[in-house]
């Protein structure tokens, strides 16, 4: 049977860091502060940023909502964002993704103040990351790694395969791991046979937002597994998108949903907030 890897347990060290640092900061007059940008009713962003609220609040991170339920114009987003880069006050602006249909992603995105942009995905960001000189590092990508790095996972020359390209998570870790010294493959719903690829991964990371996409006979024996996927089944039960029964009886380690890395996203998020500040205050 597979270890499975505690994503709650490593969160809340890192956490347990970073609060110990806040309170570091705010001794020397900066309250590291986070602005929240909610726009829509989607459930499921509802609940995420509930959690990293309340992550805020036990680390000793002011957080400013603006939250939009009836939504919000792009001309009078990008305007909030514009704002918000203006304001000395906020160290971090955390936008709730997916937005509601209509609004462009990429271009809210692209207002954001890069030194603001928690969450790492403004261009320049992702562009550090793929140059080799990362500022700020996306919050699942960045807790995946933390978790491989607590476990002792040794990464040089593994063969690791990715399942998932998007922005936020597959091509971030891919280059995370790449510059890790991994070999590492990325699949997608146009790789021709996704199974020859995942049975070779002696690290399997997958993020396809499908539920249980990989099943056992998919992974080779003593693999590491690390599931990112978060789904909610018809029935309301939450899943990964492994299937965590027979992917236990054959991988090493396996990381559980819940309690895996979505944990480990919201202390991330926490991490660079307060890296944010420090580095807008002249302390870092
Ligand atoms: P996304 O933007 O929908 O991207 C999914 C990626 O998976 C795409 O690149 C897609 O390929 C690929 N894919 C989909 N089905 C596939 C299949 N059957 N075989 C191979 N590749 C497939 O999703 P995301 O934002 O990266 O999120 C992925 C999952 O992680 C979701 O379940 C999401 O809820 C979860 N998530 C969790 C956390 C956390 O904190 N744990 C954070 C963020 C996201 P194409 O590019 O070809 O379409």
């Amino acid at each position: 049977m597979a270890q499975v890897f505690d994503g709650k347990a490593v969160a809340a060290r890192v956490l347990g860091t970073v609060k110990a640092e806040v309170e570091a900061a705010r001794a020397r007059g900066v309250t590291p502060t986070l602005a929240v940008v909610l726009v829509g009713e989607d459930p499921a962003s509802k609940i995420y940023v509930g959690r990293k609220r309340a992550a805020c609040q036990e680390v000793g991170i002011a957080a400013r909502d603006h939250l939009y339920p009836q939504g919000l114009g792009e001309a009078d987003l990008l305007a909030l964002i514009r704002e918000l880069n203006a304001d000395r006050g906020v160290h971090g602006i955390l936008l709730q993704l997916p937005l509601p249909a209509g609004l462009d992603e990429g271009r809210v995105l692209d207002a954001m103040d890069p030194a603001k942009d928690v969450d790492g995905f403004h261009p320049y960001n992702l562009g550090r990351l793929l140059a080799g000189s990362p500022t700020v590092v996306p919050c699942t990508p960045a807790g995946v790694m933390e978790l491989l790095d607590h476990y002792g996972i040794e990464l040089k020359g593994m063969e690791a395969v990715v399942v998932g390209r998007s922005r936020i998570v597959g091509k971030p870790l891919a280059h995370l791991l790449l510059a890790r010294h991994a070999t590492v493959a990325i699949c997608h719903t146009r790789t021709r046979d996704l199974a020859a690829h995942t049975r070779r991964a002696e690290l399997l990371a997958v993020a396809a937002g499908r539920p249980q996409v990989i099943t056992g006979e998919m992974v080779r024996p003593d693999a590491v597994v690390i599931d990112v996927g978060i789904n909610r089944l018809s029935s309301g039960k939450l899943v990964g998108d492994v299937e965590f029964d027979s992917v236990s009886q054959r991988a090493s380690a396996l990381t559980p949903v819940p309690g895996g890395v979505g944990p480990m996203t919201v202390a991330m998020l926490m991490r660079n907030t307060l890296l944010a500040a420090t580095r807008q205050a002249g302390l870092a």
